[in-house]
């Protein structure tokens, strides 16, 4: 069956200058690659600055690629504003971070949610878009008297319910979320959390999750991408992942959150942060925080290639697929 979405060999590389004043590339995104069904969630997680957010931004083409290839239903997605960029992007929707900057907080929310019709020129009627909008709102948990309110009158759980009414009323295939729930208290969130998988079982859309939170990851994503400095480093189903990582780096992350491993493991502490992605450490890029670094690491960069538990890691240390493995997964 042919993905809903297809991301190949994506990178977004950026000029910048240093202090020195030499002109560098940042590679901000550096060959990323992956896939996404119809109805199913992709989490995408690392450090802030990994290039989680960059890559959601190629995804919906607001930021066009240096180069690779992003296909969505069939047709490539590219960042030009034409008639069928349009047509392709009203099928993809955005759920970012901070609810209160994606609304505008002269207009009621209401009003706010029926904007995406009338951009599109969709439902013609006022009162149409008015009663689509009165749905999505309760499909969202969202109280019909605060239709007429304005954004600072909702609390901020409420907000990020009306940003969701907001995207859906499109009839998006595919939301991009975007840590969408770090800005809300932790009971708020998991109502969030809880609505999202609700929505998807009724609507069959399809998720692109981006969260630090790996708790949340695992709980809502099929398939999880863990991003080290612009790449994928490990990939694979939550639970392989979560209980029993293959990189380094993922065994990290995963030793940080005590509940997903239940006390088996100590917490790992990575040495410094991440590199500055404009001086792109050689080997693995990994290797100098890397606890398990040997020789090899500091000169031969690893690939990501399928493990021999059919998940996809980039070190020298995971143990590959034979052949027949790497054909059957
Ligand atoms: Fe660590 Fe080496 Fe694996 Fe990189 S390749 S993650 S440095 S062990
Ligand atoms: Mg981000």
């Amino acid at each position: 069956m042919n993905p809903l979405l297809r991301v190949d060999d994506l990178a977004r590389h950026y000029p910048v200058a240093t202090a020195t004043g030499q002109k560098r590339m940042l590679h901000a995104v550096d060959g990323v690659s992956f896939s996404l069904a119809a109805g199913k969630t992709l989490g995408l997680v690392g450090e802030s600055g990994c290039g989680k957010s960059t890559t959601a931004r190629l995804v919906l083409g607001v930021l066009p690629a240096t180069c690779g290839r992003i296909t969505f239903a069939g047709a490539e997605v590219s960042a030009t504003r034409d008639r069928h960029w349009r047509a392709l992007r009203r099928r993809m929707q955005l759920v970012h971070q901070d609810p209160l900057a994606a609304l505008d907080r002269r207009l009621p929310v209401g009003e706010q949610i029926v904007e995406p019709l009338v951009i599109h020129g969709l439902e013609a009627g006022a009162e149409a878009r008015r009663q689509k909008a009165l749905q999505l709102f309760e499909a969202v948990g969202l109280r019909p008297d605060l239709f007429e309110r304005y954004p600072h009158e909702l609390s901020g759980g409420q907000r990020q319910r009306v940003v969701l009414a907001r995207a859906l009323i499109l009839g998006p295939e595919l939301l991009v979320c975007d840590e969408p729930i770090s800005a809300l208290d932790v009971s708020v969130a998991a109502q969030v959390i809880n609505l999202l998988q609700d929505l998807q079982g009724r609507l069959g859309m399809a998720y692109l999750f981006i969260s630090h939170d790996l708790k949340v990851v695992r709980q809502i994503a099929d398939e999880v991408a863990v991003m080290y400095l612009g790449r994928i480093v490990e990939q694979g189903p939550p639970e392989a992942l979560f209980h029993a990582p293959a990189h380094p780096y993922t065994e990290a992350l995963v030793s940080a959150v005590p509940t997903l491993q239940r006390g088996t493991r100590e917490r790992i502490i990575l040495r410094g942060d991440p590199p500055n992605p404009v001086d792109r450490p050689a080997g693995c890029a990994f290797h100098p925080r890397c606890p398990r670094a040997v020789a090899r690491c500091r000169e031969e960069e690893p690939v990501l290639r399928p493990a021999s538990d059919g998940r996809l890691a980039a070190c020298h240390l995971v143990p590959l697929a034979t052949d027949a493995q790497a054909a059957a997964a």
